[in-house]
């Protein structure tokens, strides 16, 4: 899709939402192609520990994705009170479970649970979202074949790939360095791949001039946490513009009296920027194709197909 800027530039507008339904149709023929080979299909348990009603409304949506390109999901939901030793005894089980392919614990996660200790309690060979410290050290060295990576970062490079923007030797700044956005983000477009081989700039809430940063960038991925935070002046024009972030804001005009932005300034950067992703329907429905992509990546695996 196009969008044409009152100044000099046609800005395209980055279209997860499309991307990924063709994804989705791409994983669902291969799906019917593993049952059809082995009389199984990937199977995906999702975890969720607590009522927290978004981390609920992300479940679901995973379980229902999984229906839709006929896949098994099951969703195993725990109590808030739920004690870390139940937790690892539940996922144990799970990774001696030959039917199930991935596994993935929604977070966040009660406080008297330690997030750290579940990532390392899950197989990485069955750790779908990535997050698991040998899936990461994989992405790391290169050793891409045998790893899962983290679902963002990976729906991103996916994004770029399928929208045929240049990016070998060009200069990508990451905004952000958490450990499932920024960190495998910066390391997937440093890789030797197709949709990456970039100079990488890495910029946190302690860089000195961010803004300095960002305008260097040919690409720059925004993952932050904070509604506008990237506006026009940070832009260098003609970059790429990817938008992670996912803030709720109050919107008295919405009928439910909110609405989600993302990290930038959608607005007065799309007359800079030669390509945007939009919030919602950019980044965030390719996350979700992508961790149907790693659990159907699973079942192959174990299945040596
Ligand atoms: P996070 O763990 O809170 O990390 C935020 C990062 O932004 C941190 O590295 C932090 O720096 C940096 N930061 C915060 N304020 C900054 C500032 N003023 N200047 C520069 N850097 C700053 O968040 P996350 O999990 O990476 O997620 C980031 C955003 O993406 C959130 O809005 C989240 O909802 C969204 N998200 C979307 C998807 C999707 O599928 N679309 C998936 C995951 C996350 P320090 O390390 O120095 O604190």
């Amino acid at each position: 899709m196009e969008h044409t800027q009152p100044g000099y530039i046609t800005m395209l507008i980055i279209d997860g939402k499309k991307v990924s339904l063709d994804l989705k149709n791409e994983l669902k023929a291969s799906v019917d192609t593993c049952k059809a080979i082995t009389g199984k299909v990937p199977g995906l348990t999702l975890i969720i520990v607590g009522d927290d009603q978004a981390s609920q409304a992300y479940v679901r949506n995973k379980a229902n994705t999984c229906k839709e390109i006929g896949m098994i999901s099951s969703v195993i939901e725990m109590p808030a009170e739920t004690t870390q030793k139940d937790l690892l005894e539940t996922i144990h089980a799970l990774n001696n479970d030959p039917a199930v392919h991935g596994i993935l614990v929604q977070q966040p996660l009660p406080e008297q649970i330690d997030e750290f200790a579940v990532t390392l309690a899950i197989d990485p060979s069955k750790d779908v979202d990535g997050f698991h410290p040998e899936n990461l050290g994989r992405l790391v060295m290169g050793h891409l074949d045998k790893c899962f990576i983290s679902c963002t970062p990976y729906g991103i490079l996916e994004l770029l790939g399928r929208c045929n923007i240049e990016t070998s030797g060009r200069h990508c700044v990451v905004v952000g360095r958490s450990n499932i956005v920024g960190k495998p983000m910066a390391n997937l477009m440093l890789q030797k791949l197709e949709a990456a081989n970039c100079t990488v700039t890495i910029c946190h809430s302690a860089t000195r001039n961010i803004a300095f940063h960002t305008r260097q960038a040919d690409i720059l991925i925004a993952a932050i946490g904070k509604a506008g935070f990237i506006t026009a002046d940070m832009v260098k024009p003609g970059a790429v513009v990817i938008d992670v972030g996912m803030n709720r804001i109050e919107d008295p005009s919405a009928k439910s009296g909110s609405r989600l932005v993302g990290d930038v300034d959608y607005e007065g950067v799309s007359g800079v920027a030669s390509a945007m992703t939009p919030v919602p329907g950019g980044v965030g429905p390719m996350t979700i194709a992508m961790l149907m992509k790693n659990t159907l990546q699973s079942f192959q695996r174990i299945n040596g197909l």
